[in-house]
């Protein structure tokens, strides 16, 4: 059988990769003249299994909308168009705390199916390297009731059987000693450390793993081949229709990130993912520039820091104008600013490579990942939010066996967001 996956990053090659390992012919089409060069490309790189809070969070939301009207914060609106008002009303809704309690549930099994996948896919293809480093994160913290209202959550994460250590802040030092410098400036409070989570550079990742689809799987991948719409008979999807003509499969798996919605709208299908730009950093880190060697969460900033073999990567903030390609100066500074006032050393910071991607969100922060039913043919593995990188290796496997025809029970909630396509 043959399955197109429509998107070449961590997702859509993931996917290809758990599908031929499966023994289905695979074909990728990419607009792109590589792989992983959209949102995959420099993002913060961490593999945060443990957070399992979506942003959609009652708790949060005040501190967001103080955000919102901050100048140079983490946070700026500048998209009110009728896509975003009804995103928001949806966010707004899942923030509850039934609702925000039952998504960070739904988030646990999701994020613990994909260590799980991610730890058998790295033991068959052994020659992968992307700085992976099983080391833990650090969220460190500046203020006592974010840290208070964390330790709550770090609770309930122990509740599942998550691995948590609260850390006074002389103990954070300890494990990471570049946070000397805010522990000197008396504003390191503490911090929480999550040991299972883990960090590698998901672009060296998504490479590999192309490479490993084509030269041992047959994958066949399409670059430079733009979507411009997705024919259907009204039943299923009859091909795709591209710069290089019409590609024809059995089945099509769509992983087109914050993308191309219009493709699915063509087909009236709404999948509800609002494109959310984040800026990063990439700071060169030699034996002149110590950088932090733990993966960190700044939780007041919303920032995280990763070392990624010879880079040091600063990533985060949320800027809300649509698919607008210009870059945002005052969240490149807002990084710089934060990397300064949180380290002693911060390396060779104006050579930094500057970066943005857009990260698909949904509203309750559930990735889809489902067949659509209208279609029969058609499954739908994108909306990963801020998690993508994280989730990626459960999302391939879990759409891989969908179309294997196996749904297992504890990931039914998945099925049920296709509801949703058709509002
Ligand atoms: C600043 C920042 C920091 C982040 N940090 C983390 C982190 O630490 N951990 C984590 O887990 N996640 C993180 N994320 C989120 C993560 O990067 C995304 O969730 C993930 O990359 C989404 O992957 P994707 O494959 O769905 O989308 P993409 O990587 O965007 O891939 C979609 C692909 O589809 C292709 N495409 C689009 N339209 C067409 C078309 N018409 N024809 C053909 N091809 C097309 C694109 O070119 C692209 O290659 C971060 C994101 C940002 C922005």
């Amino acid at each position: 059988m043959k399955v197109i996956v429509l998107g070449a990053g961590i997702i859509g090659i993931s996917t290809a990769y758990f599908l031929a390992k499966k023994g289905y012919e695979v074909v990728v089409i990419e607009k792109n003249s590589s792989c992983a060069l959209g949102c995959s490309y420099a993002n913060g790189g961490q593999l945060s299994y443990a957070d399992i809070n979506p942003l959609s969070s009652h708790n949060f939301l005040l501190p967001m909308l103080k955000a919102a009207i901050k100048p140079n914060s983490y946070l700026t609106i500048k998209d009110f168009n009728l896509d975003f008002l009804k995103w928001s009303r949806e966010f707004f809704k899942n923030s509850s705390a039934p609702l925000f309690k039952a998504n960070s549930l739904n988030l646990f099994f999701l994020s613990l199916k994909s260590k799980n996948a991610l730890t058998k896919l790295l033991e068959s293809e052994t020659e992968i390297k992307f700085g992976y480093k099983e080391k833990g994160i650090l969220h460190f913290f500046r203020n006592q009731k974010l840290f208070d209202e964390a330790i709550k959550q770090a609770e309930f994460r122990r509740s599942l059987g998550i691995r948590v250590e609260i850390l006074r802040k002389e103990e954070c030092v300890k494990k990471e000693p570049t946070l000397v410098s805010l522990y000197d400036q008396k504003k390191l409070l503490g911090g929480i450390f999550y040991p299972e989570d883990a960090s590698g550079d998901s672009a060296l990742f998504a490479k590999e793993l192309e490479k490993i689809c084509r030269e041992k799987y047959a994958v066949v991948i399409k670059y430079d081949c733009d979507i411009k719409n997705i024919f259907t008979n009204y039943q299923k999807i009859t091909g795709i229709n591209t710069n290089k003509g019409v590609f024809i499969a059995d089945k099509y798996v769509y992983a087109l990130g914050a993308y191309s919605k219009r493709l699915l709208q063509g087909i009236q299908i709404n999948s509800g993912i609002y494109p959310i730009k984040g800026y990063s950093l990439s700071i060169p880190a030699n034996k002149e520039f110590l950088a932090p060697n733990l993966s960190l969460t700044d939780e007041e900033n919303c920032l995280v820091y990763s070392r990624l073999n010879n880079i040091f990567r600063v990533a985060g903030t949320f800027e809300i104008n649509n698919l607008k390609t210009n870059k945002n100066q005052s969240h490149i500074n807002f990084l710089k600013q934060s990397v300064k006032s949180t380290f002693s050393d911060f390396g060779n910071l104006y050579e930094a490579k500057e970066w943005f991607g857009f990260r698909p969100f949904r509203a309750n922060f559930i990735p889809l990942i489902c067949q659509v039913k209208k279609y029969g043919n058609l499954y739908i593995n994108s909306g990963h939010g801020h998690q993508g990188w994280t989730l990626a290796a459960a999302s391939a496997e879990i759409i891989t066996n969908l179309i294997a025809g196996q749904e297992s029970e504890e990931l039914k909630f998945l099925s049920a967001e296709e509801k949703f396509l058709y509002k």
